[in-house]
């Protein structure tokens, strides 16, 4: 069978990178993963609430790291990016208190409006909404964490069913799928419970909200929360339980890059992260970043260009730099020194442990004892923190470990340093030193197509 997976970016933003402002860094992105075998499509919403990183995160992965053999997925990892990325609930008011009725001045209004188009595309069967929630929901008062007054660990539907041709029982379907993930969750503490909020019936609040929008047009919709009491990581692992119960409920089949456990969604959401600016010129793991990264050569009069394999990493400016932040996370911080640009240097010739090898700038270079970065007519090397005064230009020197300063690494292991190449004043890119370990990446691989800039 022939397999076809698209990832569709839809970018909203007319502007782009465009302009100086970087307001389009806060664009929602649209996944379209799609099978070549027909199927139902299920649309998974993270982020509506900026300070729910276990929805979001959960939302980021299945953007990223999951491909689908039969039916389709459309994910909206990070409805809400600005708050996201701000660490707020929500910076302009609760969103999703804002789909029944809104003034056309909301600052959201126009982010409103082109995720209700998404949510009544003919296409959607089911709308997913997922939520960090308060304690854990249960039906009688037990004490101040469990009760009716509390959210988390519950599968919300706003009445028992609706018209629809197909999944229209929503009670039928939530303790279906309540039954198959509370087999699997051994902490009874942690097990599901259906909850009826019975909206129609006179709940102004959850009138406002997104999944009652859904219902209102016909779109079977659950809300998913998780318990805000588990960490980040667990609070993702029991949303990807639920997201995949109901993509096995609707026939949606599906791979995933890593073990549905909650030590290895922890591993893929914090150390699997990369992310390049301008075009690979200047590139980070994101895994312990220093929080700090200074004379970072940043392209003269031009707006920051980011990208990453992950949909919740932004580059906001800050003062006279920019902050990295990845989710509700701070990464780094970039204090810029400027530069022209200069493209005319692709690769160079270096030899690691006595081998002679051309790399790409743009690349991670693994090393366990020496660099010799080979002649190079009419370009300059320089590895920042590399300590012989005088010296100005670094190419012909065998260069070890102990010859760098430890503070000017990357990262907070002090193992990865930056090798930065130049004609005459302008800068022409970088090669990350990476000392004693063993496979080598390359930056261009480390996208996965997606941009976040405008194409
Ligand atoms: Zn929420």
């Amino acid at each position: 069978m022939k397999l076809i997976i698209s990832v569709v970016l839809l970018l909203f933003s007319l502007t782009a990178v465009a302009s100086a402002g970087y307001s389009s860094h806060f664009d929602f992105r649209l996944y379209k993963k799609e099978a070549a075998e027909t199927g139902p499509t299920i649309l998974i919403i993270g982020g509506i609430q900026g300070d729910e990183p276990g929805g979001f995160n959960a939302a980021a992965l299945l953007a990223t790291e999951y491909t689908i053999s039969k039916g389709n997925l459309w994910v909206v990892p990070n409805l809400n990016f600005e708050s996201i990325i701000k660490r707020s609930r929500g910076i302009y008011g609760d969103l999703n208190r804002k789909f029944s009725s809104l003034d056309r001045n909301d600052p959201e209004y126009e982010l409103i409006q082109k995720i209700k188009a998404i949510i009544q595309d003919k296409q959607i069967d089911v709308v997913l909404n997922l939520h960090d929630g308060s304690g854990f929901y249960r039906k009688k008062y037990i004490d101040r964490l469990h009760g009716p007054q509390r959210w988390g660990q519950s599968i919300i539907i706003d009445q028992e069913t609706i018209k629809t041709q197909r999944y229209g029982k929503l009670m039928a379907l939530a303790k279906d799928v309540r039954e198959t993930v509370n087999a699997v969750i051994k902490d009874k503490g942690a097990r599901y419970h259906v909850r009826n909020t019975r909206t129609r019936e006179g709940d102004a609040e959850m009138e406002k909200t997104l999944t009652y929008f859904s219902i209102r047009n016909q779109k079977p919709a659950f809300g998913l929360e998780v318990s805000k009491e588990y960490l980040t990581h667990e609070r993702v692992y029991y949303h990807l339980l639920l997201v995949e119960s109901f993509m096995h409920k609707l026939g949606i089949k599906f791979k995933r890059s890593f073990a549905l456990q909650k030590a290895a969604v922890k591993d893929k959401i914090d150390n699997h992260v990369k992310l390049s600016i301008n075009d690979g010129k200047i590139y980070l793991d994101v895994a312990n970043a220093r929080r700090r990264l200074t004379y970072v050569p940043l392209k003269k009069s031009a707006p920051v260009d980011l990208d990453s394999n992950s949909p919740l990493m932004a580059i906001i400016d800050d003062r006279n730099g920019y902050k990295v932040r990845y989710g509700n996370r701070h990464v780094t911080y970039l204090q810029p020194q400027y530069f022209d640009y200069d493209s005319s240097l692709e690769k160079v010739s270096i030899e690691v442990d006595g081998q002679m090898q051309m790399v790409a700038l743009g690349s991670i270079v693994e090393i366990n004892n020496s660099l010799l970065v080979d002649p190079l007519p009419g370009y300059r090397a320089n590895i920042i923190g590399f300590k012989k005064p005088g010296l100005k230009n670094e190419v012909g020197v065998l260069i070890r470990r102990n010859d760098i300063a430890s503070r000017f690494s990357v990262d907070r292991k002090a193992r990865l340093f930056r090798l930065e190449f130049y004609k005459d004043n302008k800068y022409c890119g970088m090669l990350l030193l990476s000392f004693n370990r063993k496979e080598a990446t390359k930056i261009s691989s480390l996208s996965t197509g997606i941009r976040v800039s405008s194409p």
